[in-house]
């Protein structure tokens, strides 16, 4: 079950080209992991220290987890991802063992990217309520806190993490030695729209007069992975009708299949 709680990805093949919208996080996530994977003797010899960790927030879907493969690949490191939710365990201890294999792992396997996903699941601010669960979880997460305090060797590993939830978040994790770096990945505007729907419709056949700027000008509640769904979509309609040409009315049926599909949950959720 230890093995299973993390995902480890010796080589990933995601790329910085693969990756929409997000040009200044990009720039800054490479100037953060990749410099010092790649370069520890500048930091030295300059005589600064490479940030700790680095948090990436924003909304669901918006390419955190694209954008740590890829700087794990362009960098040529192993990454290895863990779920916060998987760290918080019912018994007691479970959750800052994993903690450890996870950084035992990083070690055996350096270079390496340690990706958390969802690290409010174990670092949310602390409630008034004294259950003996949320105690567990406080021993995870100062278990993970103090893995990254004791941390000498700091250009072999690096820490990522990534959350949609970053007002929740203990401040305690965000002071310096732990994650010192933020990241916002905000939800793509019009033209990032447009560039992250290019990117995902490249290896599609689509009708040359498809108008992708016109057509992602209205789609305002669209994230990547959003859009990602949609060109998808739009090339099962073609599909269905017996096409191998992908049209725009293909990705106006797309649209309305996908905003509808959103209604549906949005009733269940309320
Ligand atoms: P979550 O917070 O839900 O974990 P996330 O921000 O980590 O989401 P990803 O898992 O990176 O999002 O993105 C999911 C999928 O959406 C990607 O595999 C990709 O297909 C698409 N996608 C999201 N953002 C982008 C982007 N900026 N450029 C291209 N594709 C994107």
């Amino acid at each position: 079950a230890r093995a299973q709680a993390m995902e480890v990805d010796a080589s990933p093949d995601v790329t910085y080209e693969d990756i929409g919208g997000i040009d200044d996080q990009i720039r800054d996530v490479r100037e953060a992991v990749e410099d010092p994977l790649e370069n520890p003797e500048t930091f030295e010899t300059v005589g600064v220290e490479p940030p700790s960790g680095v948090l990436l927030h924003g909304p669901p879907g918006t390419g955190k987890t694209m954008l740590a493969k890829a700087v794990a690949n362009e960098s040529d490191a192993t990454f290895i991802k863990m779920a916060g939710s998987e760290l918080v365990r019912k018994f007691i201890g479970e959750g800052s063992r994993l903690v450890r294999d996870l950084f035992e792992l990083a070690a055996d396997r350096e270079p390496a990217v340690i990706f958390i996903d969802e690290i409010d699941a174990v670092a949310a601010k602390r409630t008034d309520s004294k259950t003996s669960g949320d105690a567990e979880v406080q021993r995870t997460m100062m278990q993970l806190l103090s893995e990254m305090d004791g941390f000498d060797d700091r250009g072999e590993i690096r820490i990522m993490a990534a959350t949609n939830r970053f007002d929740m978040l203990d401040e305690a994790i965000l002071r310096p030695g732990r994650f010192d770096r933020l990241i916002e990945v905000p939800k793509p505007d019009a033209e990032a729209r447009e560039r992250i729907l290019e990117i995902h419709t490249e290896g599609m056949n689509v009708a040359d007069d498809l108008d992708l700027s016109g057509l992602v000008t209205d789609l305002e509640e669209f994230s990547g992975a959003d859009l990602a769904s949609l060109a998808t979509e739009a090339g099962m309609f073609a599909i269905r009708d017996g096409r191998t040409e992908v049209t725009r009315s293909d990705f106006e049926d797309a649209v309305e299949k996908l905003d509808s599909a959103e209604e549906t949950a949005d009733r269940n959720i309320h």
